[in-house]
């Protein structure tokens, strides 16, 4: 193996995915591969599938492909839409503008709400788009849940709202990749029709797994939507799940991963897991008061409970900061991505996570800020243990 860091004890890995994935997943993943035509892996399939709808709060089929999170995106789109129809999107930032690219090269033209970076979606801009669209001729509203470039979390029950007060029948697909599993999401109840996750972030296994949970809606759309798809196609899966089958090699071994993270998950109960991320970002913001840097999101209502981006001083590059802290302290956090490069880093604080990793993770930030002279005040780090030492 090249490497030019020797690892003593944990790599720190508080990027905002992939995550650090728990020991007892890593070891159920590495259980030989059994036949994906036998019943052992038929009933594994089924008791999976039960378990995540209850993560998605859905009664709906939930699709699960082998893939990256840029696939369910695809597979979102293409199950749904037909050449040419138009699709309303929001620029939350840089996975908004990569999934616009998506949509855009699958030849979808694409309506897109220019926003700056440093705020959700805003519903009314969606309402009076949808008001404005008296023919109908948008098919879906396509938003991004928690975007993972800025650490700012949209509000989906009330872009669902103003999609039902403009009266508009568009579909209303949702990326929740980065949220799903760390911050309540609730797919029924806020009358989503596609939400698309991934295995590498909330729910705390390694890259390689892509989600679609479905509406009746959204499988009526799939009914008379006419683009080509094959490997994307929902129909051959849902047909093959209801005997505990896929249509083609699932990805065995994630799978096994997948079982035991439901059982964490389901163990902690969902609405203690929400809470445990409400607090350690909690604590992260008062680290940032405390250093006195600016959070890139500014309105406390959107807030991020997964990760936080961290604005640099004028003048300091976010880039150098993280390579620095990298070599020390071998602890990778996230870039600034596309219009933000260099100016923020990302902390990372979803999927399998505690205080003391938090505390790890602000101290090794702290020393960083330190040694390489970027303006800061001193106290972060204890601003965040006061939040982690409070009573009950
Ligand atoms: C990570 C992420 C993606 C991309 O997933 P890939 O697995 O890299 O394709 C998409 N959207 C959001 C919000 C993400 O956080």
């Amino acid at each position: 193996m090249v490497t030019s860091t020797i690892h003593e004890g944990r790599h720190f890995l508080q990027i905002p995915g992939p995550t650090n994935v728990p020991d007892r997943v890593l070891r159920a993943m590495t259980r030989p591969t059994i036949d994906h035509r036998g019943p052992e892996f038929a009933s594994l399939t089924l008791s999976i599938l039960g378990r995540l709808k209850q993560v998605f709060k859905t009664t709906g089929p939930v699709i699960i492909f082998p893939s990256s999170g840029t696939g369910a995106w695809e597979a979102a789109l293409v199950n749904t839409l037909s050449r040419g129809d138009l699709l309303l999107m929001y620029e939350t930032g840089q996975f908004a503008h990569l999934w616009r690219g998506v949509a855009e090269r699958l030849e979808y033209e694409v309506e897109w709400i220019d926003d700056d970076w440093r705020h959700g979606v805003d519903s009314e801009r969606i309402f009076d788009r949808l008001t404005a669209d008296k023919e109908h001729r948008i098919g879906a509203v396509a938003v991004v849940h928690n975007e993972t470039s800025t650490g700012i979390t949209s509000n989906i029950s009330g872009v669902r709202r103003a999609i039902d007060e403009a009266g508009h029948p568009a579909l209303l697909i949702v990326d929740t990749i980065s949220s799903l599993a760390s911050m309540d999401y609730r797919h029924d109840e806020w009358g989503v029709d596609v939400t698309v996750g991934g295995s590498q972030k909330g729910l705390m296994l390694p890259p390689g797994l892509g989600f679609n949970a479905l509406s009746e809606r959204a499988l009526q759309a799939s009914a008379s939507a006419s683009l080509g798809r094959s490997y994307w196609a929902w129909d051959p899966v849902i047909e093959a799940n209801k005997s505990g089958f896929f249509p083609y090699t699932p990805a065995t071994n994630l799978l096994f991963g997948l079982d035991q993270a439901l059982d964490m998950l389901i163990e902690e109960g969902l609405d203690s897991v929400f809470s445990r991320h409400a607090r350690l970002a909690r604590a992260t913001r008062e680290a940032l008061s405390g250093w006195e840097l600016e959070n890139l999101a500014i309105s406390p209502a959107e807030y991020s409970d997964s990760l936080t981006a961290v604005m640099m001083p004028e003048g300091y590059d976010a880039d150098e900061l993280r390579r620095l802290i990298l070599e020390r302290f071998d602890m990778a956090l996230g870039t600034g991505l596309g219009k933000v490069q260099g100016r923020v880093f990302r902390i990372g604080h979803l999927g399998h996570f505690n205080e003391l990793m938090l505390m790890g993770t602000l101290c090794g930030v702290e020393m960083g800020l330190e040694l390489a002279g970027v303006p800061h005040k001193k106290g972060g780090v204890d601003a965040a243990m006061r939040i982690l030492a409070e009573q009950g």
